[in-house]
């Protein structure tokens, strides 16, 4: 029995590690496996499988502004406690929360930062862009820094999903730079948020925009939303690869690594 508890508490020592790394989602990870974004009123807790160890917990909130998902006026969502790895728990009082319809059940995306207490206009939010780490920031600009995600994330896969299938589909297949015919290539699509650009990278599109805008990249951008198609076709052009190479020894430059199309 005792060897089975360390076992366990050793288990969760490390799952706490990586849940830190691996888990917890960032922002916009956050806001796009949501399907519920809202500011809310918490009116009532209630614990519940009070058999258990843990106690997990129903909430029933009144709903002041959504900012994702469907119009509903109070809400009930559950609240796992993970224990003893990752404790969440809610009390009575306004929050913004992070929901997923799952089993017939609203309930957190992200551990116990789905449900973020609001006190005295703060909230804890991301300090910036590509980290985990939180910091107490003003409401309303949190508010603003969700809409606009949200609404990144809508062009976003509109676009993607108007591209998605065959992207060779009812476009021609002459280069516009060098008129000639070019081929049919089978690329495999990523998901996903792309990180940003640096400087080598722009570099690299903004000659590929002048000098060979139907190089092989190697892949295409399908958006935030994961499909089951992975992969689509492109038009390739001979003379584009040609300049792209060229482009490429006489300039010195690297192709960006993300882009490098697969070695023959
Ligand atoms: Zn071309």
């Amino acid at each position: 029995m005792e060897k089975i508890i360390l076992s366990f508490l050793f288990l969760c020592f490390f799952s706490n590690i990586a849940f830190a790394k691996a888990y917890f989602a960032d922002k916009e990870k956050m806001i796009l496996k949501s399907d519920f974004i809202a500011i809310v009123n918490i009116t009532n807790v209630i614990f519940i499988e009070t058999d258990k160890q843990y106690r997990n917990q129903e909430a029933n909130a009144s709903v002041n502004k959504i900012l994702k998902g469907n119009t509903e006026n109070n809400i009930t969502f559950f609240v796992p406690c993970f224990f003893p790895c990752a404790v969440a728990s809610v009390k009575k009082g306004p929050y913004i929360v992070f929901l997923k319809h799952e089993k017939n059940k609203l309930s957190g995306v992200n551990w116990g930062l789905s449900y973020r207490p609001i006190k005295n206009n703060k909230v804890e939010w991301y300090s910036n862009e590509d980290t985990l780490k939180l910091e107490e920031k003003d409401f309303v600009e949190v508010i603003e820094d969700i809409t606009e995600v949200i609404e990144k994330q809508k062009n976003r896969n509109n676009l993607a999903a108007e591209e998605r299938i065959d992207r060779t589909t009812g476009r021609s297949d002459v280069c516009e730079l060098h008129k000639v015919h070019m081929q049919k290539v089978k690329v495999t699509i990523v998901y996903g948020l792309p990180p940003a650009s640096d400087e080598e990278e722009r570099k690299y599109f903004d000659a590929k925009k002048e000098f060979f805008p139907n190089a092989n990249l190697g892949k295409v951008e399908g958006g935030c939303m994961p499909s089951l198609q992975k992969k689509t076709n492109i038009y390739v052009c001979p003379r584009c690869e040609k300049e792209r190479k060229s482009w490429l020894k006489t300039t010195g430059a690297t192709e960006p690594h993300r882009y490098r199309p697969p070695q023959k």
